[in-house]
């Protein structure tokens, strides 16, 4: 099999973003803030030379995925069921991986349903396997616990400064044949839940990503939009631009670039029956016989 010339880039990035998912875990202790979890994890990604490919992500409960603390935000850890996603990118080469904390000790089995379909998954991929097979694993692993797999989140592939690429990689079997292929790098990411197994897009997004540059009018507006064209299309949140811009500069641009399409925002992804959910997550490489997981640390 050929390899990719930045091979170094991503298995590098996938180094980093493992190491700062297992350091943000450690965090994850009643009483802490959330919002100080996901500063100190950003801030030992960038002191390890990388830099985040996508806001940290904590999502409790029955939020599946795509909550990301405000600034002002003061919610504490206290006996939720917590996913921690956390992506790394070094040159745009990105490593994804997540996995889940049950801070309420009533969860146990809904989290290894999750990392046994995870690994399960990993077991089996190859070049040739096809899609729906590894869905149908997927599926099996998190079934065999009494819990549905959720059925409209799933993995995707990866690419230079594209965090969401084809193929989709399903939770479940689709029944599709296409066939992967060595050398293609893709996120499996199974999400367990004791609810319907279906989320729904919710409001107040606080993750935005930059889809297509446009001139614009309003002087505060051009200045934030300068600042998120930095991130090179990969999701930011509004967190960091208050960092730079007060409060009132960065919720007008977001708004009017959201108007005029210059960013998608990213809402919180809630289960249908408020089911609690779990998730784990690798970014791998397929070889021929099988695959190279790249969010693995030494
Ligand atoms: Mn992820
Ligand atoms: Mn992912």
């Amino acid at each position: 099999m050929e390899y990719p010339d930045n091979i170094d880039d991503w298995r590098e990035a996938g180094k980093l973003a493992a190491k700062a998912l297992q350091f943000g875990l450690k965090q994850i202790k009643p009483g802490a803030m959330l919002v100080d979890v996901a500063e100190s994890v950003e801030q030992k990604i960038l002191s390890m030379g990388g830099d985040m490919a996508f806001p940290t992500q904590i999502s409790c409960n029955s939020i599946a995925a795509h909550f990301c603390p405000e600034h002002d935000d003061n919610a504490v850890f206290e006996d939720q069921v917590v996913s921690l996603d956390v992506g790394v990118h070094v040159n745009g080469a990105i490593g994804d991986n997540a996995r889940t904390v049950d801070l309420s000790r009533k969860h146990a089995q809904l989290v290894k349903a999750s990392e046994d379909a995870l690994d399960n998954a990993i077991k089996i991929v190859k070049a040739g396997i096809s899609i729906g097979e590894i869905g149908r694993a997927i599926q099996d692993s998190i079934t065999a616990y009494g819990f549905s797999p959720i059925n409209n989140l799933g993995g995707h592939g990866l690419d230079i400064y594209n965090i969401h690429c084809k193929p989709t990689i399903p939770n479940y079997d689709t029944g599709d044949s296409t066939t992967l292929t060595a050398g293609q790098i893709i996120a499996i990411e199974p999400f367990a839940t004791d609810g319907a197994g279906m989320i729904y897009e919710s409001d107040r997004a606080t993750i935005f990503a930059m889809v297509q540059k446009k001139p614009v009018r309003n002087m505060f507006t051009r200045q934030v939009m300068a600042e998120v064209d930095k991130y090179k299309g990969l999701p930011f949140t509004t967190r960091w631009l208050m960092k730079k811009f007060p409060a009132i500069k960065v919720n007008f641009a977001l708004k009017e670039m959201l108007n005029l399409g210059i960013i998608k925002d990213y809402p919180p992804l809630p289960e249908k029956n408020k089911g609690i959910v779990s998730q784990a997550e690798h970014t791998i490489i397929i070889t021929d016989d099988g695959c190279e997981i790249l969010t693995i640390s030494d």
